[in-house]
């Protein structure tokens, strides 16, 4: 039995990309032997998952575990108004439509959040080649940037907020993220606050192909931080070998600050003024409890209103409450919601 990659008619499926002589015959030979993990399915995230099951990558496992919203549509890849209307969550939307387009390449869509606590072994788990960044807050790439230098995993930076982006692609050889990025940098900041611009996307995800084919076909990451400024048509790449850190706390020192530590916050702010409740996942059973109507369900996910606020709640039992004024409010919120399932 011929290996697919054999086969006359895949020959010709990615003949436009190993014609490419710098990736050629064995950089699709290898693309087709890599299990990558993306992280996130959001505009970064599906971006990166429809253009890796195009071009026949071997493997990909995507992790997330929010649900499409109308305000996802304007830069988010494939997904529609009915994964909308039908509150889809994203990893399973996206990967219906990702077997169409390529049914050689195996997709393993994961409902799950990330977290410090979880990620070590969701990972060993998996057991991807390579992590690719398709998140939209900044503090989880410090938790990517732990987790795969102490798994020894190659991952590939990727941020974008209102016009600008940037790009970093990391493995033992350079510096990495914490090297030369103490604090949350520019792009650090929320989407839901600065908005984000779809071009800023596209960029940022081609240069994390770029820098993914680069790999696989054995040149080697470029070494470069890359910005985009689309709008401003403006970028910059620049060679950030002189930034290794040799007091480096996680690169230098193997000292993890975000890994293992554990989330003490039942409240959080998420983007704009959405604040993360966290209750039990058996009250995603028992929403009837809360104060309030379920509007709509799904098995996934029940959408709310919970004493005049948008809800939604989800199955491991975090609720997003929309449109809150301050933190005070939320607080008295969770307190009443929580006396209430109590
Ligand atoms: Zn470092």
């Amino acid at each position: 039995m011929p290996t697919p990659s054999e086969t006359p008619e895949f020959n010709e499926r990615y003949s436009r990309q190993t014609r490419f002589a710098p990736f050629g015959a064995q950089g699709q030979h290898n693309l087709e032997h890599t299990h990558v993990l993306v992280m996130g399915a959001g505009a970064l995230g599906s971006h990166i998952a429809e253009q890796l099951v195009r071009m026949g990558i071997g493997k990909l496992t995507i992790v997330d575990m929010d649900i499409v919203e109308l305000t996802n549509l304007h830069r988010q890849a494939l997904y529609d108004e009915t994964d909308v209307t039908e509150m889809r969550p994203k990893v399973y939307a996206l990967a219906d439509k990702l077997k169409v387009i390529n049914s050689n390449v195996e997709v393993d869509p994961i409902y799950e959040e990330i977290t410090s606590t979880n990620i070590e072994t969701m990972i060993q788990d998996i057991n991807p080649d390579i992590l690719l960044d398709g998140m939209d807050h900044f503090a989880i790439r410090f938790l990517f940037n732990e987790v795969c230098h102490k798994l020894n995993l190659p991952w590939i930076y990727g941020a974008a907020v209102g016009g600008k982006g940037s790009v970093y692609a990391i493995d033992y050889t350079g510096p990495c993220l914490r090297c030369f990025m103490e604090e949350t940098p520019e792009t650090a900041e929320s989407c839901a606050i600065n908005g984000v611009i779809p071009p800023v996307i596209m960029q940022v995800v081609s240069y994390q192909i770029a820098e993914l084919m680069r790999y696989v076909s054995g040149k080697g990451f470029s070494g470069k931080l890359i910005t985009v400024s689309p709008f401003e048509v403006k970028q910059q790449s620049m060679d950030v070998s002189r930034f290794k850190n040799p007091n480096c706390t996680v690169c230098a020192q193997g000292n993890y600050e975000y890994l293992g530590k554990r989330q003490s916050n039942v409240i959080e702010g998420s983007c704009g003024d959405t604040f993360v409740f966290r209750f039990k996942p058996d009250h995603f059973d028992n929403a009837d409890l809360f104060p309030g109507q379920i509007l709509k369900a799904n098995p996934y996910v029940k959408l709310l209103n919970v004493d005049g606020y948008e809800a939604t709640l989800f199955k491991d039992g975090r609720m997003n409450v929309h449109h809150i004024e301050d933190e005070n409010t939320a607080e008295t919120l969770y307190r009443t919601l929580l006396k209430a399932v109590k």
